[in-house]
């Protein structure tokens, strides 16, 4: 993020041929991205991968998303400033780091403590102050600060959870993979007048979603 940052340039590089070359033209989603640094997100080992066209290991048998994907998912949320936005899997805190440049509030759910911590770390490196971690199973979603203008699910589930669908307000969009364990749909939710508007946005491949309105433990619905 400052001058000094050696990886400016990948991630301009990123940002220009991972991401608007293949068409995603939000110029807000676009800035987000050049500003977070994605290297402060990986693991120290993994480092000089931070900006590679791919989705990278973060420990606990999980992984950060590719650029691309994160980019979409992002892009698709049609974020405003003053918005309150939910994410289900905190994972490294990078997703969350661009909500936070984006919107207004940003709840993050992690039902993996260790992962919590570091994400919690990682931001704090990266500067950012404004997202709230939370521990828990965000498959129940949260609400305590629920309703929600914009909800992201970055783990995969069999479908998406009613609670999260509950706690999107009027106008709000949700964005989750749905479909088997190892491969899904990206799907987009819109709320209008208590009504949810499903549109496919394409296939993706994510970790599954543990709890209680998706997987069910290691193997079974
Ligand atoms: N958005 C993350 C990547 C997420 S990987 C990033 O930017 O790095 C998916 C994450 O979802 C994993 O960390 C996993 O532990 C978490 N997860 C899985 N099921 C969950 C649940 N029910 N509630 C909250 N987090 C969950």
């Amino acid at each position: 993020m400052t001058e000094t940052d050696p990886y400016s340039r990948e991630r301009e590089e990123m940002v220009e041929f991972q991401i608007r070359a293949r068409g995603v033209r939000d110029e807000r989603v676009l800035a987000a991205m050049r500003k977070v640094p994605r290297h402060l997100f990986v693991p120290k080992d993994w480092e000089r991968a931070a900006y590679e066209d791919r989705p990278l290991p973060i420990g606990g048998g999980q992984t950060i998303s590719q650029p691309y994907i994160v980019a979409v998912m992002t892009e698709q949320l049609e974020l405003k400033p003053q918005d309150r936005v939910l994410e289900v899997g905190t994972g490294s805190g990078y997703q969350a780091a661009l909500l936070a440049e984006l919107a207004g509030t940003v709840i993050s759910i992690e039902r993996l403590r260790d992962l919590a911590d570091r994400a919690q770390q990682n931001l704090a490196r990266a500067g950012i102050t404004t997202v709230r971690i939370v521990v828990g199973d965000g498959t129940e979603g949260y609400p305590p600060e629920a309703p929600y203008d914009a909800i992201i699910v970055t783990a995969a589930s069999p479908g998406i959870p009613q609670p999260l669908v509950d706690q999107l307000a009027e106008g709000g969009r949700l964005i989750a993979p749905v479909g088997p364990r190892e491969c899904q749909d990206l799907i987009k939710l819109v709320k209008r007048e208590g009504r949810v508007e499903e549109i496919p946005l394409g296939g993706v491949c994510f970790v599954p979603l543990i709890g209680q309105f998706g997987w069910r433990g290691e193997e079974s619905p």
